[in-house]
């Protein structure tokens, strides 16, 4: 599984990781990029193979290298609980 957050203090509201992978980001009302799946928390996984294959295209189109990636969840949600 892969975990994935946007850096939303250096994503530049291009639009590209949203084409790339429709199904993991969308944009708020500035453009700016969030993960779909828990609302840019970095703590859902994403386990299909597809959805994996748009993260990695998302990742690489992004110009400012504001998506993240790991194999590990961004935040606890013992964490986001707090
Ligand atoms: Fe922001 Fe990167 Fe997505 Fe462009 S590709 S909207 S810079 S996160």
């Amino acid at each position: 599984a892969k975990y994935t957050i946007v850096d939303q203090d250096t994503c530049i509201a291009c639009g590209a990781c949203a084409i790339a992978a429709p199904d993991l980001f969308d944009y708020d009302d500035e453009g700016i990029s969030f993960g779909l799946l828990d609302n840019n928390k970095g703590i859902t996984p994403v386990v299909d193979e597809e959805m994996i294959d748009e993260l990695e295209d998302a990742y690489e189109s992004c110009p400012s290298n504001s998506i993240q990636m790991s194999d590990e969840p961004f935040s606890s949600e013992k964490e986001e609980a707090s």
